[in-house]
C-alpha cells in the first residue's frame, strides 16, 4: 500500500476550507488542532479550516491518511483519537511518506542537501513528540522510527 501512494504521482486530494464532519470529537482530543492549523482528511477530502498553506508534500502526507481510512474514515478517526499507540504509527506512515517524497523529489533540478532532510526530519519528530498528537511518543523514539521508515522504502 506504502509504495503504491509514493508511486502515486498523480495524486490530488479535494481541498475545502470546512470543518470536518467529526470536528467536535476532534477539538475535544486534539485542543491545540486550531492553534497548530491543522489539517484534516476525512475520506477523500482535506478539510482546511484555519486556511494553513498546503504544500506537496504535506498533500501526500494527507493522501496516505486518506488511504488508511479505507471506507470507513469515521472508524479510522474513532482508533485514531483513542489509541495513541494507533496514532503514531499511522502518523509515522504518513510523515515518513511525506520525509520519503521530500527526499526523492527534486527541487530545481537538484535534491535537497541531506542537512535540509535531516533539519525536516528534527522539526517532524519535534511535532509527532509534541503537544499537537497529545505526546504520544517521545522525541528520539518518533527520529528513530522515521529514519527507519525511510530506510525500509529504500530496500
Ligand atoms: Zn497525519
Amino acid at each position: 500500500m506504502l509504495k503504491k501512494v509514493i508511486q502515486q504521482k498523480k495524486i490530488k486530494m479535494q481541498i475545502k476550507n470546512t470543518f470536518p464532519p467529526n470536528w467536535n470529537e476532534i477539538k475535544k482530543v486534539f485542543p491545540k488542532a486550531e492553534e497548530q492549523q491543522a489539517v484534516f482528511t476525512f475520506g477523500e477530502t482535506l478539510h482546511n479550516p484555519f486556511k494553513a498553506e498546503i504544500t506537496r508534500d504535506l498533500e501526500i502526507h494527507e493522501a496516505v491518511h486518506s488511504k488508511q481510512q479505507g471506507k470507513d474514515p469515521q472508524e479510522w478517526w474513532d482508533r485514531y483519537c483513542k489509541e495513541p499507540e494507533f496514532r503514531v504509527e499511522e502518523e509515522t506512515i504518513a510523515y515518513g511518506t511525506q520525509l520519503y517524497y521530500l527526499k526523492n523529489t527534486k527541487v530545481k533540478d537538484r535534491y535537497l542537501p541531506s542537512r535540509v532532510i535531516e533539519w525536516y526530519i528534527d522539526k517532524i519528530a519535534q511535532t509527532l513528540s509534541g503537544k499537537l498528537y497529545g505526546e504520544c511518543i517521545t522525541y528520539n523514539k518518533a527520529k528513530t522510527r522515521l529514519r527507519h521508515f525511510i530506510r525500509e522504502v529504500d530496500k
